[in-house]
């Protein structure tokens, strides 16, 4: 492997090669194997459009009653006709989404090629999101308070062969002292923009920074989530402050807690989590690091809830079959 592998990821493969590490993923895969089946029986045939799916617990495959159509339970989803079982494409996501574990350590940890995992990986992550606001709105959890929302500087994600700088804020192209020695190719760089409301994270990263634009979209996602939206809270910057929410301001030249005691101190405590989450991603593409940064909003808000495996399966099986929902 590369000499930019980190002694952990070496430690790790020694494990693996030791056989140390065992996954067993079959409970996994029968527990989803499961939970899939039950959302068949709720919804419409792919075919005929009658809800007249059957299944069985002894058979993978899911009988229409009306048409004869006979698809194996994962057709639809991103399990279906995959080199890694159910239970082992979503262990893949969970140790990408919530571990500094790189792609390529997990790819050794199951002992598959890094493209097998990494396309796995997106997969999921593609379904993941488009089923997370319908899994959300069921929880019906009450989500108050104040939103806060800020951007962060620029960070420095995406760096192909070797680590970025220590702090990420001396990298955006300036002739700062020391990055001459760093000889790491760049790749995308993501401004990261984020909204915190009890419980609700959402994170947006896109390239380069336009206010106006970037903040809408993450916006109306935060209100989306947690209608209504109510009081948001920001910084002083001019954007901001065009706003068309009902807002108010704490200027960070002049203190974090205004005397009102508002404060973005959620959305800071975010950014310094996703931050080094995000460094993992080396020589990711603008297009993955978007997807990344927002999928760690969707993990910490799950996180926040306490939410169990099934929710995860469901926000799964809801973005792969529109008709679910
Ligand atoms: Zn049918």
């Amino acid at each position: 492997m590369s000499s930019s592998e980190s002694a952990f990821g070496r430690m790790l493969r020694q494990l693996v090669d030791l056989g140390v590490i065992k996954l067993e993923t079959e409970p996994l895969d029968a527990r989803i194997e499961r939970r899939l089946k039950q959302f068949w029986e709720q919804t419409t045939c792919p075919n005929c459009d009658h809800p007249t799916i059957q299944t069985w617990d002894s058979s993978d495959r899911v009988i229409c009653r009306s048409c004869g159509f006979k698809p194996v339970y994962t057709y639809g989803t991103p399990f279906h006709e995959k080199h890694l079982s159910s239970g082992e494409m979503l262990l893949t996501f969970v140790l990408y989404a919530n571990t500094l574990l790189s792609i390529s350590q997990i790819a050794v940890l199951f002992d598959r090629a890094y493209g097998t995992v990494y396309y796995a990986i997106r997969e999921v992550e593609t379904a993941v999101q488009s089923g997370f606001p319908t899994v959300w709105e069921q929880f019906q959890h009450r989500i108050d308070g104040p939103t806060q929302v800020d951007e962060s500087s620029t960070v420095c994600s995406g760096y192909k062969g070797q680590d970025p700088p220590r702090d990420s804020r001396h990298c955006g192209g300036s002739s700062r002292s020391g990055r001459s020695r760093w000889k790491g190719r760049h790749g995308d760089q993501v401004t990261l923009v984020a909204a915190c409301r009890d419980v609700l994270r959402v994170i947006r990263g896109q390239l380069g920074i336009q206010y106006e634009t970037d903040l809408e979209p993450v916006m109306r996602e935060a209100e989306d989530l947690s209608q209504p939206l109510g009081e948001v809270w920001t910084d002083g910057l001019q954007a901001y402050r065009r706003m068309e929410f009902d807002h108010k301001i704490v200027v960070h030249d002049e203190t974090y807690v205004s005397p009102e005691g508002i404060h973005i101190n959620q959305v800071e405590c975010l950014f310094s989590l996703v931050k080094p989450w995000l460094r993992k991603f080396r020589g990711l593409s603008k297009h993955g690091l978007e997807q990344a940064a927002h999928t760690f909003g969707i993990v910490r808000s799950l996180n926040l809830v306490g939410a169990s495996l099934e929710i995860l399966v469901d926000c799964l099986a809801l973005g792969s079959f529109p008709s679910f929902e």
